[in-house]
């Protein structure tokens, strides 16, 4: 199935371009970008400049900031085209549940990636949490902003998410490790006086049964990075360490897959093309979404890249 990239930024040429030409599912066909380009293929503006000249193109995936996100995958499932959304997969939760039910009218497949689910830990850790009690969950995901997000403006502007951005990765994860729906109790969001999006927030959550979660998520670390998650059970400790891409269970760290997240992540899409579903998922989002809502807020330091 042809495929195109809309936003050729960061991400679409670091993990979708090489996971899509390993793909046996999919063929990079085109791009619409206002500033870059794939060599060699053909290049649109835009996403209607795209739809318009690209008719056999059946898939789209949307790279843009999420901002945009929801104009461009509108326009793609009314031209009939099956939509692949980068996390998070809107800027609000209502224009993604929008999407979702104009995908369903339209009989197109809408995939709301969260590319940290497929991180290789991940469902090995949920496979060993089935059946044990869960005491707490501590989450630590700490990375310096100036290194992953250089000059990157609209991560700061109103519907960029700040910190949350790469904070939703672990809410995804969290999300996904559980079974019951998770429920967010208070928070605090630290804004530069300069910006629009926090750069620092703490989470008090609870899982179903009561257990408490704690979450951590700050873009002013410097030296190591951190992106862990502790579970403490009534039978031993769980650590998902880099992005769920390592676990270790009391302290022995376990074998894992090798597949990588974005192989993985197009598999799944092909599957959902080829059996007529969709898979939107807003779970992580709405945490995000319940942040903001109950938050207390705190102004700090202004913060220049
Ligand atoms: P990026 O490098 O800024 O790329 C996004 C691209 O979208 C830009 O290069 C730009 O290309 C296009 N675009 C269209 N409208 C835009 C607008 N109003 N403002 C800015 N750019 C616009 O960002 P990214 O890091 O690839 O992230 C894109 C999405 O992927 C985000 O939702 C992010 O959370 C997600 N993601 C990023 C990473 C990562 O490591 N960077 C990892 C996983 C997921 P043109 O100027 O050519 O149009």
């Amino acid at each position: 199935m042809k495929v195109a990239i809309v936003g050729f930024g960061k991400i679409a040429r670091d993990q979708h371009v090489p996971a899509i030409a390993n793909s046996g599912a999919f063929e990079l066909a085109a791009t619409a970008s206002r500033h870059a380009h794939a060599e060699g293929l053909p290049a649109y503006p835009d996403i209607e400049a795209l739809l318009a000249a690209e008719p056999d193109i059946a898939a789209i995936a949307l790279c843009q900031p999420p901002q945009v996100r929801h104009a461009a995958a509108r326009a793609a499932i009314a031209a009939g085209r099956h939509v692949f959304l980068e996390k998070p997969p809107g800027a609000t939760l209502s224009e993604v549940v929008d999407l979702a039910r104009a995908a369903d009218d339209a009989g197109v497949t809408l995939f709301a990636s969260w590319h940290s689910r497929f991180a290789a830990g991940v469902e090995s850790a949920r496979d060993w949490l089935a059946g044990r009690t869960i005491r707490s969950i501590r989450i630590d995901w700490k990375e310096d902003v100036r290194h992953w997000h250089p000059g990157q403006q609209w991560i700061w502007e109103p519907g960029g998410l700040g910190v949350f951005d790469p904070g939703i990765n672990a809410l995804s994860i969290l999300t996904r490790l559980l079974r019951g729906p998770v429920r967010l109790e208070a928070a605090t969001l630290e804004f530069p006086a300069n910006r629009d999006a926090p750069i620092a927030a703490t989470l008090a959550m609870r899982t179903t049964e009561g257990a408490p979660i704690a979450a951590d998520f700050d873009w002013r670390q410097t030296g190591p990075q951190t992106w862990d998650i502790v579970v403490e059970t009534d039978a031993g400790m769980l650590r998902l360490a880099e992005g769920g891409n390592r676990l270790f269970v009391d302290g022995v760290e376990r074998p894992l897959p090798a597949e990588g997240e974005y192989p993985a992540l197009y598999a799944r899409f092909a599957r959902l093309v080829a059996d007529g579903r969709s898979d939107v998922d807003v779970a992580p989002l709405r945490l995000v979404a319940d942040a903001f809502l109950a938050g207390r807020r705190t102004a700090t330091a202004a913060f220049e890249d």
